[in-house]
């Protein structure tokens, strides 16, 4: 049997004009996006941008959608609805997660790149993936709560998931042609976030601007917390074992300060295949775009003898204790990863805001997970569910560090 595709084989044909829907177009994904929409133009595979959302930045949205000249946005409040209606005469505007449903499932639109953040991102994808409607998938999220359901509205209508998340998007490209049974094991790199090779007794009283300061890449904040937690890894572990239909225990997380390999993928005779480039998620955006062809990149190719040398060694999970509770959440499946994301990003918000400190955030994960009565096989509303009753403990958690 064949490595799991998320993609299915791809057929290799594309036509100039696919349609393409971009979901958190004003984020760091957003943007990169647009570079490779622009390069690709450049080539002539360009998509056409059906449609754009974006949760804030308005003014930014309304100079993308001048540019791309997509046929509906959506913003998030409908207090910004008559600014942008003005800006945007020939634009249908959408408001609010209906209006991101709404945006998924308009004619024409082939792949949609969502680069939201968070939970947000689970209903968009269900939408488009129940339409037979590829998803490349930046927001790792709506995997990590509700990856059976993603996963079966694939299977039922065909669509594809592309991952859009480096490390996945690496093991993806490494298993292409490979079969399943071959693989032993999966290997994500991890740069260590703003804080690796600190010990964890200097964490109380790191601030959220440390704690944004990412190493090597550039990412939104939310993720970039994650980053220095290791949950952003975690979070990839359970990711990668969806997509690629293996238990977590087969997915192993190696530090990597460089960020140059994206991640490896060991096969059962030793053989390990890894895909090497550099930090930056155009290429795999770009790709998640083209596949399975490739067309030149955005960037310039990556110079190994510039790059020198590259170390990698095993975390300390001591020291990153969020991995090792994504791993147990990982385990017992269900709605448990649900509950874990929904903490987390209560945490995460509380964290950036002053509330708490960056070691309450483990703290907060941990308390909410283990109140937490899993649920096997939970539908969207359980899920839902889930997420609001994680949502409301670790709220009530955090009121108590305040
Ligand atoms: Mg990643």
């Amino acid at each position: 049997m064949q490595a799991p595709d998320p993609l299915g084989p791809g057929n290799g044909s594309r036509s100039s004009q696919r349609g393409v829907v971009v979901l958190g177009c004003t984020g760091s994904i957003g943007e990169t996006t647009f570079q490779v929409l622009d390069n690709l133009a450049k080539q002539d595979q360009s998509l056409h941008v059906v449609a754009l959302s974006a949760g804030g930045r308005i003014e930014r949205l309304i100079e993308l959608a001048e540019l791309w000249r997509p046929e509906a946005v959506c913003i998030a409040v409908p207090e910004d609805r008559q600014r942008v209606q003005t800006a945007l005469p020939d634009c249908e505007v959408f408001c609010g997660e209906d209006g991101l449903r709404a945006l998924v499932q308009l004619d024409g639109v082939d792949v949609i790149v969502n680069g939201l953040v968070g939970a947000v991102g689970l209903e968009p994808t269900l939408a488009a993936l129940e339409m037979g409607r590829d998803v490349a998938m930046a927001n790792k999220e709506p995997l990590v709560m509700a990856g059976g359901l993603v996963l079966d509205h694939a299977n039922k209508s065909g669509a594809r998931i592309l991952p859009v998340d480096s490390e996945p998007s690496a093991m993806w490209q490494c298993l292409r042609g490979e079969r399943t049974q071959d693989v032993s094991r999966l290997i994500l790199t991890a740069s260590g976030g703003a804080f690796r090779g600190r010990a964890r007794s200097e964490l109380k009283q790191v601030t959220p601007e440390e704690a944004l300061h990412h190493p090597t890449w550039s990412m939104g904040p939310k993720i970039t917390i994650d980053s220095a937690t290791l949950m952003n890894k975690g979070f990839e572990v359970i990711e990668a074992s969806l997509l690629f239909e293996l238990s977590v225990d087969d997915v192993e997380v190696v530090l990597h300060r460089e960020s140059i390999v994206h991640s490896l993928v060991e096969f059962v005779d030793g053989a390990i295949l890894a895909h090497l480039g550099r930090t930056d998620m155009a290429l795999p955006i770009q790709y998640a775009l083209t596949e399975p062809s490739r067309c030149a990149g955005p960037l310039a190719p990556l110079n190994l003898a510039e790059v020198g040398s590259l170390h990698f060694e095993a975390p300390d999970l001591a020291e990153f204790p969020g991995l090792a509770l994504c791993y147990e959440a990982g385990r017992l499946g269900g709605s448990t990863p649900a509950a874990l994301n929904a903490a987390n990003e209560e945490a995460v918000a509380a964290f950036l805001a002053g509330e708490v400190g960056f070691l309450d955030i483990h703290s907060i994960n941990e308390t909410v997970l283990s109140k937490h009565n899993g649920q096997d096989a939970p539908d969207l509303d359980s899920i839902l569910a889930v997420d609001a009753w994680a949502r409301g403990q670790a709220r009530s958690t955090i009121s108590t560090y305040s």
